[in-house]
């Protein structure tokens, strides 16, 4: 018995099996120098199949010597499909929510994540990822493709926004390949797309991390103003803070940055936009 697709989890089960190994392919942290330094050949690194559904991916994965897999799963029907479809599920295979899961109980060391992610939480995904950056050195992760090309595109592209800023800021991105609708059953109204996401070599900002994300989350909330608008509840919080007066606040905001808009903005300009609010 298959599982019976359900639309309110995101299921779209891959049945392309070429697609299926190049993703599990595309998982490249063996040969990563940054994961050699902290793992010996013995000790395969933990990764994390976010939503396995049928275990597409899965079967390829437990082919892997060089890892060792983990596989959190909400829909229970599916978990069953897997405990009677693959020997040695047992102990590596939870039910449950990974929006919910206690990543840093779990996984107190490296490990890195991969699937065919929900689409309907894959913005989620990414944030809790976030969170755990230092811990994942890298997630490969199929999304809808207009997800795929904000996570990876630069500054000055439409799709470039909130997630672009923030996991760039962290993690050198690359937009593997497109999948077609085809390639699933039942087929998305959209593309897919692969990405590969290394966590790179930055351990500060250089700025304060809390303030960035507030920032970076406060310009976007109006993309299409100058940022003089979104950020002036963030300028006059500053000014209390130091005594200005509102002429001093106003030559503050007069400043050029203010009068761009947040799709023009790089990491590194964010940086300093943080600064200057801090
Ligand atoms: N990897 C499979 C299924 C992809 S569809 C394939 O490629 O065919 C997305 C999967 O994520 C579904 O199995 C769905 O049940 C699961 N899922 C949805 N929301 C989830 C959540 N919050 N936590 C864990 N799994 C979830």
């Amino acid at each position: 018995m298959e599982v019976r697709a359900k639309k309110a989890l995101g299921q779209h089960f891959l049945t392309d099996q070429k697609v299926a190994r190049a993703i599990v392919d595309a998982l490249a942290c063996h040969s990563e120098p940054s994961c050699h330094s902290e793992r010996s050949e013995e000790s395969p690194l933990p990764v994390l199949e976010v939503g396995p559904g049928m275990g597409v991916l899965t079967q390829y994965l437990l082919e892997r010597s060089d890892i060792d897999l983990r596989l959190i799963e909400i829909d229970s029907e599916s978990v069953e499909y897997l405990l009677t479809h693959f020997p040695g599920m047992q102990g590596r295979l939870m039910e449950g929510d990974f929006l919910k899961l206690k990543l840093e109980k779990l996984f107190p060391e490296r490990f890195a994540v991969i699937g065919n992610f929900p689409y309907n939480i894959s913005s989620q995904i990414f944030f809790k990822i976030l969170d755990n950056k230092d811990r994942i050195p890298e997630v490969v992760g199929m999304v809808q493709k207009e997800v795929a090309e904000r996570i990876a595109e630069g500054p000055g592209s439409k799709t470039y926004g909130i997630l672009s800023v923030l996991l760039q800021a962290w993690y050198d991105i690359e937009y593997l390949f497109t999948v077609g609708s085809g390639c699933f059953a039942p087929p998305p109204k959209v593309e897919s797309a692969v990405i590969r996401l290394r966590r790179n070599a930055r351990t500060s900002l250089g700025c304060d991390e809390a303030l960035f994300k507030t920032v970076v989350k406060t310009a976007f909330g109006q993309r299409r103003k100058m940022m003089r608008n979104p950020l002036r509840p963030l300028a006059r919080a500053k000014a209390d803070r130091l005594g200005w007066s509102e002429d001093e606040l106003a030559a503050f905001l007069a400043q050029e940055v203010f009068s761009l808009r947040p799709e023009k903005l790089s990491v590194e300009d964010f940086v300093a936009l943080t600064r200057q609010l801090g």
